[in-house]
């Protein structure tokens, strides 16, 4: 077992009192839905949720792969519910989301990975809420072929896939994944699509170096990955990989520089910062400039 690092104090995390809160949380209830603000116990929940601004993941709760940052248990899912696409399409409309993002779980036991029930879940968001944007932070549909073109096909706003961390760290953080294939997936979407955007993010705190974080800043942009986000790796449990160290805030705005520097359309780096934390704010702001 990894004994959990105190917390410095940078890394501070409001409890959630807010009434809209709560309101989100039991619209999620009502409609037997799953998000990743809960299942990964996300330090930002307090604070999105009295935003309106939610993750919810679909296909399940039980994921095939087994990264060792992350709090989803690993196992044989359920069958797909052909029905959750429209709860996903009702819950943002009565949410009144500006700006979703929809993420899943791994499912490499379905033929296509999910691509279709992804697709169906787009399509059912424009029906239900025509004017939210949507982004879908995606798998790796690894050994799926075909699999990406459908979800492209639908046409998110932001196509979102994380590189998690740099390419030396993946045999223990990322196993069952591949850095050039994750990285391939992104530039394939710009190629079959140019005007979706790509997003992409790391964690840092597990052991990376600073010229590392650099060198897949680059690949990203090689890939023309127009967003970025790099957030503190907090350890979930004793059973999952342990934090190296706690990155300091300065070191955030260096990369955030950086970042910039090298052409990211929008970048986020802070401790807290994960994948879609502030994804409405900064999307509008965008599509306003
Ligand atoms: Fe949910 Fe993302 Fe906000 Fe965390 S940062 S609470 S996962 S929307
Ligand atoms: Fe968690 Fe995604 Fe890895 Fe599954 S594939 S264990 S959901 S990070």
């Amino acid at each position: 077992d990894n004994p959990i690092k105190r917390k410095p104090d940078w890394i501070r995390v409001k409890a959630p009192t807010h009434p809209i809160y709560h309101e989100t949380r039991n619209l999620m209830r009502e409609n037997k839905l799953v998000t990743v603000c809960e299942e990964a116990a996300c330090p930002n929940i307090g604070e999105c949720w009295s935003q309106r601004h939610a993750t919810m993941m679909i296909m399940g709760e039980i994921c095939t792969r087994a990264c060792s940052f992350c709090n989803i248990t690993t196992g044989l899912p359920k069958a797909l519910d052909a029905d959750e696409p429209r709860r996903v399409g009702d819950a943002v409309a009565a949410l009144g989301l500006r700006h979703v993002v929809i993420t899943s779980v791994d499912r490499d036991d379905l033929r296509d990975g999910g691509a279709e029930h992804f697709a169906r879940t787009i399509a059912a968001i424009r029906t239900a809420a025509p004017e939210t944007t949507v982004e879908i932070l995606t798998p790796d549909f690894l050994r799926k072929p075909g699999a990406l073109e459908v979800v492209v096909a639908a046409r998110p706003d932001v196509f979102n896939h994380n590189l998690e961390t740099v390419p030396r760290l993946y045999p223990s953080i990322r196993p069952g994944a591949r850095y050039f294939h994750s990285l391939r997936l992104l530039d394939e979407v710009k190629r079959l699509d140019p005007g979706i955007f790509t997003k992409s993010g790391v964690m840092v705190g597990l052991g990376e170096s600073r010229s590392e974080v650099l060198q897949v800043m680059d690949d990203m942009r090689s890939a023309e990955i127009d967003f970025l986000t790099i957030g503190q790796y907090l350890q979930p449990t004793v059973k999952h990989a342990a934090v190296d160290r706690f990155v300091e805030p300065a070191e955030f705005e260096d990369y955030a520089r950086m970042a910039r520097a090298k052409g990211f359309l929008l970048v986020s780096a802070t401790p807290l910062t994960r994948s879609s934390y502030h994804a409405d704010r900064d999307f509008a702001a965008l599509r306003a400039s």
